[in-house]
């Protein structure tokens, strides 16, 4: 009797990427947030900055989050949490890859993660096929084929036959960068 199995990987958050842009006062390029904003209001205009630290030599910098935005076109709550500092804010808009790219800066997702998984040993030959369901703390991305090889402990060239094979069903590329939840199956294997 086959039982399918089902497992837990966890892509968890051990920091926020550096935000990789020149500094205008060293040859430094990782910046860090500051953990506040800066709020100006001209009239019924609202600009709100995101303030950054180089790593090297501390200089402060900004970044547009809003420019001459109508005070009414934001929330309340929104505006509350730029004035307030609201640490959650600063950090869904470090990680915000559509900020990093309208604002001209890459971000470097190097260190910020690791892979939990509850998966003590996976054996290509299992006679159970087993379900994997990766969930993630923070948007890093992350190419697939490096997310099974770790969590299976597999060769990259056992994880592209398997997946070759169609014993491994993904519903990403290997070559994918994933940066949000999805599950993939392994079918069982021969056996004996
Ligand atoms: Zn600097």
């Amino acid at each position: 009797m086959n039982t399918d199995r089902k497992a837990l990987w966890a892509v968890r958050e051990l920091g926020l990427p550096a935000i990789v842009k020149p500094c205008v006062d060293c040859p430094g390029t990782r910046h860090r947030p500051s953990g506040r904003f800066r709020v100006n209001a001209n009239g019924k205009l609202l600009d709100v900055w995101l303030l950054l630290c180089c790593e090297a030599c501390g200089n402060t910098s900004k970044v547009p989050v809003h420019e001459r935005r109508h005070v009414q076109q934001l929330e309340p709550a929104r505006r509350l949490a730029f004035e307030n500092n609201d640490p959650a804010m600063v950090r869904a808009l470090a990680m915000n890859a559509s900020l990093a790219a309208k604002s001209g800066y890459r971000l470097d997702w190097t260190g910020t993660w690791r892979l939990e998984t509850d998966l003590p040993f996976y054996s290509p030959q299992d006679p159970h096929s087993l379900t994997v369901f990766v969930g993630f703390e923070l948007p890093a991305p992350i190419r697939v084929e490096r997310l099974l090889m770790s969590g299976l402990g597999l060769s990259r060239g056992e994880v592209r036959r398997m997946v070759a094979s169609g014993r491994i069903r993904l519903p990403l590329n290997l070559e994918t960068k994933a940066h949000q939840d999805f599950a993939f199956t392994v079918e069982a294997g021969s056996g004996s």
